[in-house]
């Protein structure tokens, strides 16, 4: 099976591409996650895209589907993928869509989270993640049971997003509307988009999902 997972920051694109993730034997690929590895890595990839990023402003598209074009190739993708964070603009739905059809594939479904922008801002500025193994929470949706402990491995540390401040995540926003939500009639005209509501909660959106996917 071949997704792509779109909607604006903070819809919950990553949570639920992990839960398809699982669920379906499909792997995520989350442009987002790739650039913060190369910003990480200190890359000449990760030099280039760290202040765009710091911004909440799009990466250059010739970068962009240079970087997931290979990704899309990897031995573990060969049995379906569910694309998070990409593609953002017309220019990469049409790099992506010739991508596809020179493997012979293509996309069954691509599902838009419709959320509210004013409740994406808080859900952005509240979340943080453990260090040591990636688990995610929110200050106020989802704390850890013990005051600065991870649930899940009992680390002590945490991290945010260095664009997880409320001022990139208003940046982040108008970049979607901008440049990623022409995608909605992009795909429309396609006949592959399906629209789900992203404000429910995490549990009933995965419902949801699952039962457009079964
Ligand atoms: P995300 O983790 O999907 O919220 O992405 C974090 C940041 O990475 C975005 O604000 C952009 O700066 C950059 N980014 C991720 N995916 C793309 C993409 N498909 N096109 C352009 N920039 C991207």
């Amino acid at each position: 099976m071949y997704l792509v997972l779109f909607g604006p920051p903070g819809a919950g694109k990553g949570t639920q591409a992990k839960r398809l993730e699982a669920a379906y034997h499909l792997v995520q690929l989350s442009t987002g996650d790739m650039l913060r590895a190369e910003v990480a890595s200190g890359s000449t990839l990760g030099i280039k895209v760290k202040d765009i990023m710091k911004a909440g402003e799009l990466v250059p598209d010739a970068l962009i589907v240079d970087m997931i074009s290979g990704r899309i190739d990897a031995a573990d993708a060969k049995a379906g993928f569910i694309l998070d964070g990409f593609p953002r603009t017309i220019p990469q739905a049409r790099a992506l869509d010739a991508m596809l059809e020179g493997k012979g594939l293509k996309l069954n479904r691509v599902i838009e989270l419709r959320a509210d922008d004013e409740a994406m801002v808080e859900r952005i500025t509240g979340r943080f993640s453990c260090v040591s193994c990636g688990a995610n929470y929110h200050e106020k949706f989802n704390p850890t049971k013990v005051a600065g402990v991870c649930d899940a491995c009992g680390g002590a540390r945490f991290d945010r997003r260095a664009d997880d401040t409320a001022e990139t995540v208003r940046a982040r926003l108008q970049a979607y509307h901008d440049q990623t939500a022409p995608l909605i009639s992009y795909f429309e005209k396609k006949g592959n988009l399906l629209s789900i509501d992203g404000m429910a909660a995490i549990d009933d959106v995965t419902r949801q999902l699952r039962e457009v996917l079964d």
